[in-house]
């Protein structure tokens, strides 16, 4: 029979996706011998039967609870519920991958209005006793009855100035007791009934609520981007109080083994005396830096920098931990792996390595692939930087750069960008997760309130977005949507703003910004990686300057070189569009022939930039309605160039237009119907090749034809780059290197493989085509059915960015197999924007193609991947 309930003396680390992170290491900290309050975790296995019963908790789990809860009595020797001697209790989520404020938490549970009186008699601390129980009706009000906690806090702040108290501390118990009371009352106001007095009653109302909680929109949203399946349910834990509420001998604190920000091996953190857990993270009262506690209470900062040395050599990681102090007494209440930013995470894993904590693979491991992202983004101008006066200071709490538009509430951002904005602020007196989305969106986050380890802090830092933190110099009106900056001027939503993660800096206006400059330990870790990978990772570019910025981050070939990005600029597009609507393979041919020394220009520069790389060009494939002339200046100025009355041009215009412009003329298609296409595009390939290899620089085309579906398009198309390339070879007296081969974008394409593959040198999977068209769902379109189907929970991920293994996976597994089968030389790559997003990275390893391709910024993260790859496939283990 399965067991749904663990006491922390029955569990380990490695029992994380039964009792979650949080519960798992409870346990492994218990196992240690830390002082750990005691308590029991109720499985993930019991969240999801609450959710196959029917959102309830089933007799058979109902018991254990009940039942391990008489054992921790037992253990503690104090009774829930009993006034005497009463045990109090915490209940909090914890799933699998850590989800930071992601879900509910209650303290003090287990007080009512007998047991609070007990508590104050047992302790001589009636301040303390009522302070527990006002945060306790206001957590268990708020997370399982859902009244908001706002209602609650617009009582206590009415109390506090009543009293003319500044700190939440400086009330007294004779307030604390009018809080309770009127809090109560709230509560019956709202809910028809008297706040629930039966301790058991309340835990099994807890448990039940972190359950749901597993399900509601903040989680679902952080879950979306963070890939964290939607079945595996969050833990329980049920742990005995500590408090850190019990006077200034007593309080709370989180901290890092190393700086989150910066990787500096040095314990940082921020605690509070006479708070509890809630209170450091809320950013009510500004927390104290960690060293401040050596001089409060050098014992408990002593014991506590030991035992995070202790987990940090145990788990080989950076921790994050959560600790109370009860009366001098120090208890740990959590550990962690660490966020960090993405310069923390390279230099944790370069000084572990170093300090013979890790080895490289190990290290390797360790870094989230995603976070390198953030690594790349820019940084102000200096010069422009230098004369820009700061507004207003906060805590730098999430480094990087960010200029835009100030937005005040979430919501407001994510529709903004929806809109097609790109540069956004997030301005927000602090954040909590229900900003989540919007947070995703802006590129920086400026908050009034909150320390270092404020929400805004901790989710910034892990999505590398640059975040400004506890700026009390601005003050924000959230409901009238401006803010002040510390010289009185007032900003509205719209007008820009830029901020300066690495400082704390907040600045009026837009100042430029630059790429990201990168560390030695970048270039140390990458080069393990690139020990390690059997994968190569070369780039989508289309321009010499592309390519030779994705050269820098160590791209190893050009793998998808669009020709028709080639033409958006306003003074190309207009060939390509004559090109487009001639009537006549001579006015055609006239067209080509403008386009083709833009081209040969354009290869020379990017063969150049490649040194001897393999580079991937692909011929014309051209969503036509993208190119086609629509003002009128356009249209006049092509009929003259083609000769022909604006009339009978806009007649050509109407009939090219195509319902379905995605299955329509384009790829392939294009090249079958006008020949000529691919003839001067080859021509152009080949000359440029030959003209850079006569400078002494090594080149290795790739031609590469697109949207293939049936092996005599592919054959078509061949025998016209072929014969033009040996023609041109021939006119120059020249030798050449060069492949043919096809996209794999279509699904018959897949189905055909064998076939395909005895004709074409290589294939490279377009799974941005190849997706749209095995869930026959537009690549344009996708955004508001995918929103609509991430509510319903019918998808939960998008799978135009992460490749969806159940079905366009099973699609490209079985073309590999296909194709190799018929030729064992089959070249295989990826050039689908797939192809930098970490598990897609990861997926194409496991298939044995031989390189993925991605945008320039995202080769570092394919690199890592890849190495993360390899390392755990024991088939291409390579010790470093
Ligand atoms: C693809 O379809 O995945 C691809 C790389 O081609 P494009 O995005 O240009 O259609
Ligand atoms: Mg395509």
């Amino acid at each position: 029979m399965a067991k749904y309930v663990y006491m922390f003396y029955e569990g380990n680390a490695n029992m994380r996706e039964l009792l979650g992170g949080k519960g798992a290491n409870l346990c492994e900290m218990t196992g240690l011998g830390l002082p750990v309050p005691r308590g029991f975790t109720v499985t993930t296995e019991a969240c999801t039967r609450y959710y196959e019963d029917g959102e309830a908790i089933a007799d058979d789990i109902a018991a254990e609870i009940a039942a391990r809860l008489e054992l921790l009595e037992k253990e503690i020797g104090k009774k829930f519920g009993n006034p005497a001697e009463p045990l109090l209790v915490s209940v909090r989520s914890g799933s699998r991958a850590s989800m930071p404020g992601m879900m509910d938490t209650i303290l003090n549970l287990g007080l009512n209005d007998e047991v609070v009186e007990g508590l104050s008699a047992l302790t001589s601390n009636e301040r303390f006793a009522y302070d527990s129980y006002r945060r306790f009706i206001t957590m268990f009000s708020d997370v399982v009855m859902e009244i908001p906690k706002a209602s609650f806090d617009k009582i206590f702040d009415a109390v506090k100035e009543e009293n003319g108290a500044v700190y939440d501390t400086d009330l007294t118990a004779e307030n604390l007791k009018e809080i309770v009371a009127k809090f109560k009352a709230l509560y019956r106001e709202r809910k028809s009934e008297d706040f629930p007095q039966d301790p058991r009653a309340q835990l099994m109302e807890a448990v039940k609520a972190v359950f749901r909680s597993w399900n509601n929109t903040r989680a679902i949203a952080y879950r979306r981007l963070n890939d964290i399946p939607g079945d595996w349910g969050t833990a329980v834990n049920v742990q005995e109080m500590v408090y850190g509420n019990m006077g200034n001998d007593s309080g709370t604190g989180v901290a890092f083994s190393r700086d989150p920000s910066t990787g500096e091996n040095k314990l940082y953190g921020e605690f509070l005396m006479n708070a509890q857990g809630e209170d450091v993270v809320a950013g009510i009262r500004t927390p104290l830096p960690l060293d401040e506690l050596k001089k409060i209470n050098p014992t408990v900062h002593g014991e506590f920098s030991k035992y995070s040395k202790k987990l940090e050599e145990h788990y080989k990681d950076m921790q994050d931990m959560e600790f109370t102090i009860e009366r001098g007494k120090l208890f740990m209440l959590q550990t962690r792996n660490g966020k960090r930013t993405a310069h923390a995470a390279l230099k944790i894993a370069v000084d572990m390595v170093r300090e013979g904590m890790l080895t490289e693979n190990e290290a390797i491991l360790k870094v989230d692939a995603k976070l390198l992202d953030s690594l790349l983004h820019p940084t102000f101008e200096p010069g422009a930087l230098k004369a820009a006066v700061p507004v207003a200071k906060g805590l730098p709490a999430s480094p990087g750069a960010a200029t835009g538009k100030v937005y005040f509430e979430a919501k407001d951002a994510v529709e903004a960008h929806k809109q097609g904005e790109k540069f956004l602020i997030l301005v927000r007196a602090e954040t909590s997760p229900e900003d989540i989305e919007g947070m995703n969106v802006a590129q920086g986050i400026l908050t009034s309130r909150g320390g270092m380890t404020s929400h805004a802090a901790v989710v910034a830092r892990g999505m590398g977005t640059c975040c400004v933190a506890g700026c009390g110099e601005v003050s924000i009106n959230e409901a009238e949507k401006f803010f002040i900056d510390k010289n009185g001027k007032k900003y509205f939503e719209g007008d820009y703003i830029s901020l300066d993660g690495s400082t704390g800096n907040v600045y009026d206006g837009q100042i430029p910004t630059i790429d990201a400059t990168l560390s030695g330990d970048f270039g140390t870790f990458m080069g393990w990686t690139d020990k390690v990978r059997r994968l190569r990772v070369r780039t989508n570019a289309d321009t010499p300057h592309d390519a030779a910025v994705a050269v820098s981050y160590g791209a190893e070939g050009i793998g998808l070189c669009r020709t028709e990005h080639m033409f958006f600029e306003a003074d190309r597009i207009s060939a390509m569009r004559e090109m487009i609507v001639s009537e006549t393979e001579e006015q055609r041919r006239r067209a080509l022939e403008k386009m083709l020394p833009m081209q040969r220009k354009d290869f020379e520069g990017i063969f150049e930039a490649m040194e001897g790389r393999p580079v991937t060009i692909r011929l014309l494939d051209p969503p036509l309605h993208e190119f086609l002339p629509q003002a009128d200046a356009d249209i006049e100025a092509i009929s003259k160039e083609l000769n022909i009355s604006g009339e009978k041009l806009r007649m050509t215009i109407r009939d090219l237009h195509e319902i379905n412009p995605m299955l329509g003329n384009r790829g392939c298609r294009l090249a079958i119907i006008f020949p000529e296409i691919p003839e001067v595009q080859t021509r152009a390939i080949i000359e440029a090749a030959v003209n850079v290899s006569r400078k002494g620089i090594k080149v290795l085309p790739e031609i590469m034809i697109p949207l293939v579906g049936d092996v005599k398009e592919y054959k078509f198309v061949r025998n016209t780059v072929k014969q033009t390339a040996e023609k041109v070879l021939k006119e120059l007296g020249a030798e050449l290197e060069y492949l043919i081969g096809t996209m794999v974008e279509i699904p018959r394409a897949c189905l055909t493989a064998d076939e395909i593959g005895k004709e074409a040198e290589f294939f490279s999977f377009g799974t941005n085509d190849l997706t749209q068209m095995a869930y026959g769902l537009s690549r344009d379109d996708a955004g508001k059915i995918l929103d609509a189907y991430f509510d319903k929970k019918i998808y939960e991920y998008d799978p135009t960015s992460r490749i969806d293994v159940g079905g366009v996976g099973k699609l490209m597994e079985m073309a590999v197999k296909l194709g190799r089968g018929a030729n064992k030389e089959l070249h295989l790559g990826i050039c689908g924007e797939h192809g930098g997003e970490p598990s897609s990275v990861i997926f194409c390893h496991n298939i044995g193609l031989d390189y993925v391709s991605c945008s320039p910024f995202r080769v570092p993260i394919a690199r890592l991947a890849a190495a993360q790859a390899a390392i755990r496939d024991p088939g291409h283990h390579i010790e470093a």
